[in-house]
């Protein structure tokens, strides 16, 4: 059986031992993703998660720009 990627529209040839067969059997619509789309897909995300988690920035703590002066009362 040959399915089309959903990412990179390629055809690709899938054995019955594929993962996906049975589903994609089932439903032609299932959205399929080729080895390659799925390992670029993994790591994108990975990097995604891995830029969400900020290095705490000495400059932004708390209060630091809402310092008050000696002369404010
Ligand atoms: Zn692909």
């Amino acid at each position: 059986m040959e399915v089309r990627c959903q990412v990179c529209g390629s055809v690709k040839p899938i054995h019955e031992s594929h993962r996906d067969f049975k589903a994609i059997a089932h439903n032609p619509l299932y959205p399929f993703i080729c080895e390659n789309c799925a390992t670029k897909i993994q790591l994108e995300m990975q990097d995604q998660t891995g830029l969400r988690k900020f290095p705490p920035n000495p400059l932004a703590e708390p209060g630091s720009t809402v310092k008050k002066r000696p002369s404010d009362k």
